[in-house]
């Protein structure tokens, strides 16, 4: 990977960080040069203004020449220039100025200096005339000179100090781009070391949940293909074996009649068993109930329990039914599958004369239904483990099944944002609660 390219967001940053540090150090140059050039002009004339004042005075003091003076008063920060007429003077002046210079004060002239426009200070020095214009660059280079150098100075640790700085905040953005190559590749086990709570922190914090949400879901894909390969391997090779036992001419007709039957029996748990791989299918990809319907809930699971009469009525069950009028909205269809598996579940590990029993309860906003059996029951430790994919309690083994009635159970009510319980005690029975909410109380669900 090109490590600093024009792409890198890295080189972006500094340019950008560099380019503000450059750019507002000549604002404030400019800033601090104007406002600094016109304070040091006032004082520098109000100083030469006063220096005149004292030049003056060692003139009425002393017998000291004008020439002699002006030797004796040049200075470096101004520059002194005397004239013996006034039409000689590099100014022109009104009559009340030329008045008060007759009259031996000071007056300000302007002059323009370095193309700037300022104020000299211009008197009478016995029969001479005297202009002292400030030296403004004596005053101001040496300053503006230190800003340059102060800038140049802060411009170069401030593009270091960046630099450190854009490296510190790629580091994790760095890590969280290698760690997310990794994840691409199929490796779920990275995770990204953050520390505090800031926004790359918390991007690295969500980053290392997804890879193990994705983790566990590239596991159960895996588990998935594992058990319904198994699931297949077992009445394939039980149809494989009674074929081959069929293909035996000297078989008696009980024996034929024996095979044929396993044959017809597996081929049926084969056909369930694609049928709930493609329920539980489309109910995973579903993400809410597509065909909501009003309908009469207690209807529905009446004719569920006539659709498996054939399986109470094999084991001679005896029905307790609590079903009030309720009409429901939601998807009929995926509703309706809750039920089936459910009391399918209640007559399969009901013992014969058992009784199932059916109730809807409404309350707060919700409705439930419970589903009552008084069979095997489910052990403690398989509770938790009984809506898994294909999960199939020891107890239950040889009774039909596949596993996934109540995973589909699961996915449908909470599809229908509800819930599905289990209350069961070993040999004493089970008691299964769905809770649907009403979406629409008012108008959508009555109970009579
Ligand atoms: P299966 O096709 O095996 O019934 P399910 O997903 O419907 O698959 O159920 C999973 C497991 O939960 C069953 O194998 C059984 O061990 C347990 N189970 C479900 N319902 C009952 C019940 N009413 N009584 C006892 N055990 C139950």
């Amino acid at each position: 990977m090109k490590r600093f390219g024009f792409t890198s967001i890295r080189l972006k940053l500094v340019l950008i960080f560099m380019g503000i540090l450059l750019g507002s150090c000549q604002l404030a140059f400019t800033f601090a040069i104007n406002f600094y050039f016109d304070k040091v002009l006032t004082d520098m004339e109000s100083h030469l203004m006063a220096e005149s004042h004292l030049i003056r005075q060692l003139a009425q003091r002393t017998d000291l020449s004008a020439d002699e003076i002006i030797r004796l008063s040049s200075t470096s920060f101004y520059q002194m220039d005397h004239y013996s007429k006034v039409r000689d003077l590099p100014v022109s002046l009104d009559q009340g100025s030329r008045a008060q210079l007759e009259a031996g004060t000071s007056i300000y002239v302007p002059v323009e200096r370095e193309h700037r426009s300022i104020r000299a200070t211009l008197f009478k020095l016995r029969e001479q005339y005297v202009l002292l214009t400030p030296y403004v660059a004596a005053y101001f280079d040496p300053v503006a000179q230190l800003m340059v150098n102060t800038i140049i100075n802060c411009a170069i640790i401030g593009s270091v100090l960046i630099l450190i700085a854009v490296r510190q905040i790629m580091k994790p953005l760095r890590r969280l781009t290698e760690a997310t190559r990794e994840v691409a590749k199929g490796k779920f086990s990275v995770q990204v070391p953050y520390s505090g709570r800031d926004e790359v922190a918390r991007l690295a914090q969500y980053f290392n949940t997804m890879v193990q949400e994705l983790k566990q879901i590239e596991f159960l894909r895996k588990d998935f293909i594992n058990n319904v390969s198994h699931e297949f391997r077992t009445p394939i090779s039980s149809i494989q074996g009674f074929a081959r036992l069929l293909q035996t001419s000297s078989l008696p007709k009980e024996r034929l009649l024996e095979y044929t039957d396993v044959i017809i029996e597996e081929t049926e748990r084969l056909n369930k068993l694609t049928s709930n791989i493609l329920k539980l299918s489309r109910v995973e990809n579903q993400t809410k109930p597509t065909h909501c319907t009003s309908f009469v809930l207690d209807e529905q699971i009446r004719r569920t329990i006539l659709l498996l009469e054939t399986e109470w009525n094999k084991k001679g069950l005896t029905l307790d039914l609590d079903l009030p009028g309720t009409n429901y909205w939601g998807d009929e269809e995926l509703i309706q599958q809750i039920w089936i598996n459910l009391i399918d579940n209640a007559i399969k590990f009901s013992d014969d004369g058992g009784t199932v029993g059916v109730s809807i309860v409404r309350e707060d906003g919700v409705i439930r239904v419970h589903i009552r059996d008084e069979g095997c029951g489910i052990p403690e430790t398989a509770k938790s483990r009984i809506f898994e994919h294909f999960y199939q309690a020891e107890s239950s083994r040889g009774r039909q099944g596949s596993g996934l009635g109540l995973a589909i159970v699961k996915r449908v009510t909470e599809l229908c944002g509800g819930s599905v319980t289990v209350e069961s005690e070993e040999g004493e029975g089970s008691v299964f609660t769905v809770e649907l909410p009403l979406i629409n109380p008012g108008i959508q669900t009555r109970l009579s």
